[in-house]
């Protein structure tokens, strides 16, 4: 397929025709996994009666808040947990998961992340590396971590330190986050949440379901986790949610955390939606959609890039658990290349020239492409890169997948005016 509107060379063209052949299953698939999530999205709609006089914009406390409330249910509904909390009060990803584990961790538990080093965002609020100020660590919660195993989960270590000293929670990171570790599906996690439950029964599974969300016809609620949370500038706010994060799973745990987001005995009942409440309903009517989109430029990226000869993971084909997409592009100027073509082919800020910069944390350059609508949106095409061993890219979003495509065509375009790859 050529472009009246952009410069691409015929070879690419007739690549990126063969890639797309070579995924046509594996797209249809994306396609029936957001038909799926769509359907029950509206569906949960309908059963709550959600309703545009409820879209008015509350201020103050925001008592009685009907479109918060109705939100809620429904996204309860979609979860297939028993309720949740869905706010733009939540300022990221990081921020939901740590209301979530100052909300049911207590002076004196324990808890273990099952999937190796979490995030890098969650190491200061565990309090991992040193006791951070108003950590975890700091308020006395003991963390204990199963590295992973060949890059999967060691459900035997998990299930004997759970034997050795039981746990308030076992937490689990569904996305492989920026590592090169396969991303977990929900069948993975409901195997470790039969496996940990066996042992002790009432401990508390929680995952961190950033980048998963309809990503499956499933979420891990609905196979036994207690307790999920994500960000609403990724898939779950549908590239609509201007800010904003999640909490789902059990009643009485969504109420522990809410008491956290709020006050105590305040919980759910409070925080005014100033207007953002369409903005939140209408990203999550889209959210299994565009999610949908994302996981088909993901698809398109693995096909055309393997055939270049680049390492990829996951392989075209592969089942995913989440909407990253990571090339192994062997060095810096690939990389280089690589994001600029991205930033060129974005809706917003395509003039700009992504550089590597010395990114605060980071040992080495990180380079990054983002021409988003919403600040630091990562459903919307982006890309991330640090300038060391093993030069990959990690590369993830789309809002539609007809202008991701072209995103990710620019990319190779670029590499090819540079003479990377012919
Ligand atoms: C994005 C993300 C988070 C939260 O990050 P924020 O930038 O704070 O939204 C947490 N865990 C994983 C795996 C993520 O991908």
């Amino acid at each position: 397929m050529k472009s009246e509107f952009f410069e691409i060379s015929p070879s690419l063209l007739a690549l990126a025709d063969e890639a797309m052949e070579e995924v046509r299953t594996a797209l249809e698939r994306a396609e029936d996994i957001a038909r799926y999530n769509t359907e029950k999205m509206l569906s949960a709609f309908i059963k709550n009666h959600a309703s545009e006089s409820k879209l008015a914009a509350s201020t103050g406390y925001g008592y009685g808040d009907a479109g918060r409330e109705t939100l809620e249910a429904i996204w309860a509904d979609a979860m297939g947990a028993e309720d949740s909390i869905i706010r733009h009060n939540f300022m990221s990803g990081t921020h939901a998961i740590c209301v979530a584990l100052f909300g049911i961790l207590r002076p004196g538990d324990n808890f273990i992340c099952a999937t190796g080093r979490p995030y890098d965002t969650l190491v200061d609020v565990i309090g991992i590396d040193k006791k951070t100020d108003g950590s975890l660590k700091d308020f006395g919660v003991e963390y204990r971590e199963c590295p992973l195993k060949d890059g999967v989960v060691d459900i035997t270590r998990l299930c004997n330190m759970l034997k050795d000293k039981p746990s308030k929670m076992v937490y689990i990171q569904r996305s492989r986050g920026y590592s090169l570790r396969p991303s977990l599906t929900v069948e993975d996690i409901e195997q470790i949440v039969t496996a940990v439950k066996k042992v002790q029964p009432d401990v508390i599974v929680a995952v961190d379901n950033c980048y998963g969300e309809f990503t499956q016809k499933k979420e891990p609620t609905e196979v036994g986790a207690d307790l999920l949370i994500g960000s609403l500038i990724k898939n779950a706010g549908g590239g609509i949610a201007p800010t904003g994060g999640y909490i789902a799973g059990k009643k009485e745990l969504i109420e522990k955390c809410a008491n956290r987001l709020t006050t105590p005995s305040t919980g759910k009942e409070i925080g005014s939606t100033l207007g953002l409440s369409r903005e939140l309903y209408m990203g999550a009517f889209n959210a299994p959609h565009v999610t949908g989109e994302a996981l088909k430029t993901a698809i398109f990226a693995s096909a055309l890039f393997s055939r270049f000869g680049y390492e990829v993971t996951p392989k075209p084909n592969e089942k995913r658990g989440d909407i990253i997409q990571a090339v192994c592009l062997k060095n810096s100027e690939s990389l280089i290349a690589f994001c600029e073509g991205i930033q060129a082919g974005a809706p917003m800020d395509s003039f700009v020239r992504p550089e590597p910069w010395d990114m605060p944390g980071y040992d080495s350059k990180v380079i990054m492409a983002a021409g988003a609508f919403t600040q630091g949106s990562s459903v919307e095409l982006s890309a991330d890169a640090p300038l060391r061993e093993p030069f990959a890219v990690w590369l993830q979003g789309g809002l539609t997948f007809d202008s991701a495509r072209i995103g990710i065509l620019l990319a190779a375009q670029q590499m090819i005016d540079k003479g990377i790859i012919g």
